[in-house]
């Protein structure tokens, strides 16, 4: 493997490096760790000082330090418990001896020998029968030939800065550290590197050679804070790098997105801001103000806008689209209001409809309940220009109904559609401006991360007037407490929610509790109130009917399970009580409890738990009875569960960094991303220096589309 082609040598199988038989190839493959790059990309979890051997003489109970010495003596050593032995040795330096213990470990009487230099790593304790010990420590013996780092002579696993490895199956960390050493040791002088020089240049990250080595096996000197927080040069290099290339990969699939110039041209004017005014009942935020300004900066600009408008339920996002929406009616386009459900469509449309009431514009609604006579007349009207304004679930770009000059298409609560859907717009012929809006606020680096191809904006103020929803957390042998809380709602004319979870694996079991709940509760507790039931298995009319009933105020308890959580818009309903609150997670808790608050009145929610309960499950609660923002909501999530989970894993399109963690190096991200679209748009960014970016891209995050 003295190979001069540094490619081929990182690309070389795992398999052929020393210590790596066929065995541990698969265990290393099962972790995703195949070439000898895959392998040096698998950064040590943290680092320890060994670099100062302490002199034996000064050893202290509690410790954890390094020692080095010649063995004195050394042997097995029986104990009372059958087939559990114990090997001991004696070592010593100019300072002093100490005795070292190894328990059940009896194969090392093989691998020492009296005379040999050892160096040792590990805790001091003190010895029943008095004097101190070291027991199972990591040992190197010096003259062993396996150990010895040919470059400066020094040691592997003690005497230096030791990277320490997660475990990968049978592969200790001690002995990953000896194959990732044997690899750095094939690495020719000279490793290609796979950033731009100038960029590598420009942010003075080391040559990727340097910056394998310098992450595996410090070089003395390394600050060891430094390197247990990814800090040093060498590991930023790395991690900046990964970033780096991610982000070229979404801004390249961003391009390839666009279409260049919009087919129109969007002015706002004197007359059309005083449109806006007249419409506007209320002041807008210093946030929603700043939305509005970025999203009419889209609308204006030559490409089409692909915006996500991030913010609470109630945050007043609707307003602010609605104004977007006003301005490219006024410049004599045709706006898609969209909603992932058909009530909530018809909801929206309501609103939609009272608010425009103060403009010169009708709105429309089109859903798939209306009439056929109805939807084939609203469609026409659609098609030859007549509706302006059209309301509906996103069946209306999909499905048959055809746009004159749709300008806009506003898309509620679904965060992938911008992505997603541009395709099946452009083969309908259009191409209009997108702006996504979610009440399920992500922290902005993943933002950048998830959502990549989108801008983002926020809106985090909490609107003049509104009262955060009080949550209250309650163990279920105190849930009397919560239905007097409710009784008394429904006594001065509120309702009320209860929600059950419904998890897949024990989907029969959750429905039959849901089920049972609904009856005991209307025969129980509420039996002079109006109770209704949905889930899942509801058929949806009859599901659907059920909502509407509620929102009527025709039913005064809703017990449901989490379908609704993309939600209903009650401003009656002032108080939700959320079984087995432990099931859930937060964003989805603080998701459910977004459906009460949304009127004037001061809402309440009540978190019902197991007895017993986790820790996480406790801190989960505990966020959520402790604020009502739904980003700091977000970052606490992302805190307690890892990027991860907090996605639901892949399927979401959020990739697994190797080197990266989002958390930790998010301003390298956010740097990554400044960079590469500098560098995007500069002459370096060539088609044939690109194509090895698709490629990495596509081996990398394992997407599809950059091609
Ligand atoms: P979201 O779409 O973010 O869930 P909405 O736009 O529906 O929130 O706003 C919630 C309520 O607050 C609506 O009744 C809306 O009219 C009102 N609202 C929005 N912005 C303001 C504001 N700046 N001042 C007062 N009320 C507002
Ligand atoms: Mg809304």
């Amino acid at each position: 493997m003295s190979s001069s082609h540094a490619a081929d040598t990182l690309q070389t199988p795992v398999q052929y490096l020393r210590g790596v038989g066929p065995r541990r190839a698969e265990e290393l493959a099962a972790a995703d760790v195949r070439t000898v790059e895959d392998l040096l990309l698998t950064l040590p979890y943290r680092y320890e000082d060994r670099a100062r051997l302490q002199p034996i003489g000064d050893l202290r109970p509690g410790q954890v330090t390094s020692v080095s010495g010649a063995v004195l003596s050394c042997g097995l050593r029986a104990t009372r418990r059958p087939g559990f032995r114990i090997f001991e040795m004696l070592l010593q330096d100019e300072s002093g001896r100490v005795r070292v213990t190894f328990l059940n470990q009896a194969f090392l009487k093989d691998v020492f020998k009296a005379q040999q230099r050892v160096v040792l790593h590990g805790k001091v304790d003190r010895r029943p029968t008095g004097g101190l010990q070291i027991t199972n420590p990591d040992y190197e013996i010096v003259s062993d030939e396996h150990d010895r780092d040919n470059d400066g002579g020094g040691l592997i696993h003690s005497g230096r800065i030791v990277p320490v490895y997660e475990k990968i199956a049978s592969l200790t960390p001690k002995s990953l550290r000896r194959v990732v050493h044997d690899a750095l040791q094939r690495l020719p002088a000279k490793v290609e590197d796979s950033l731009p020089d100038t960029v590598r240049r420009e942010l003075d990250v080391p040559s990727r050679r340097q910056a394998f080595a310098d992450a595996h096996f410090p070089p003395p000197g390394t600050s060891v804070e430094a390197l247990n927080q990814f800090r040093t040069p060498a590991q930023q290099g790395l991690i900046f790098e990964e970033f780096f290339f991610f982000q070229l990969g979404l801004l390249l699939r961003r391009r390839e997105a666009d279409t260049g110039v919009k087919p129109r041209r969007i002015v706002v004017d004197a007359r059309i801001r005083q449109a806006a005014r007249d419409i506007l009942p209320f002041r807008l935020t210093g946030d929603q103000r700043n939305a509005l300004r970025q999203i009419v900066d889209d609308l204006r600009s030559p490409r089409a806008m692909n915006r996500l408008l991030q913010g609470d339920v109630g945050s007043g996002k609707t307003i602010v689209a609605l104004l977007a929406a006003l301005v490219a009616m006024e410049n004599g386009l045709q706006v898609a209001f969209m909603s992932p459900t058909e009530i909530l469509a018809e909801q929206h449309y309501a609103n939609v409809a009272r608010v425009l009431s103060r403009s010169r514009f009708a709105t429309t609604l089109l859903t798939g309940t209306l009439p056929a006579k109805t939807r084939r007349e609203v469609g026409s009207r659609v098609a030859n220009g007549a509706a302006r304004l059209v309301v509906g679930t996103h069946a209306l770009v999909q499905g048959e109904v055809r746009f004159r000059d749709l300008g806009l298409a506003i898309i509620d609560e679904q965060h992938r559609f911008g992505v997603v859907q541009r395709a099946t717009l452009r083969d309908k012929g259009l191409d209009p401006d997108v702006l996504v809006m979610t009440a399920t606020p992500i922290p902005r680096t993943l933002a950048l991360t998830a959502y990549g191809d989108l801008d983002v904006s926020e809106i985090r103020e909490r609107l003049p007037g509104r009262e955060p929803v009080k949550t209250t957390v309650l163990s279920e042998s105190r849930r009397a407490r919560a239905h007097d809380a409710i009784r008394a709602e429904l006594r001065a004319g509120r309702q009320a929610f209860v929600v059950y979870p419904l998890v897949e694996e024990s989907e029969k079991l959750d429905l039959r509790a849901a089920t049972q709940m609904a009856a005991e509760l209307q025969a129980g507790v509420f039996r002079d109130a109006r109770v209704g039931l949905v889930h899942g298995r509801v058929p949806t009319a009859e599901r659907e009917r059920t909502m509407t009933a509620f929102a009527a105020g025709t039913i005064d308890v809703l017990v449901a399970t989490t379908v609704i959580e993309v939600g209903i818009d009650v401003a009656n309903a002032t108080i939700m009580v959320i079984e087995q609150a432990e099931r859930f997670g937060l964003a989805q808790l603080h998701q459910l409890r977004g459906r009460v608050g949304r009127g004037a009145t001061r809402s309440h929610c009540v978190l019902i738990h197991a007895s017993r309960l986790s820790d996480a499950a406790r801190a989960r609660l505990r966020a959520l009875a402790d604020t009502t923002d739904g980003f700091e909501i977000a970052e606490r999530d992302l805190e307690l569960r890892g990027p991860g989970d907090f996605f639901g894993t892949r399927q979401s399109g959020v990739p697994l960094f190797r080197v990266g963690d989002l958390l930790r190096d998010h301003r390298l991200m956010e740097e990554a991303r400044r960079t590469a679209a500098a560098w995007l748009a500069g002459p370096d960014a060539t088609e044939p220096r690109l194509a090895p970016v698709r490629r990495t891209w596509a081996r990398r995050f394992g997407l599809a589309g950059v091609a």
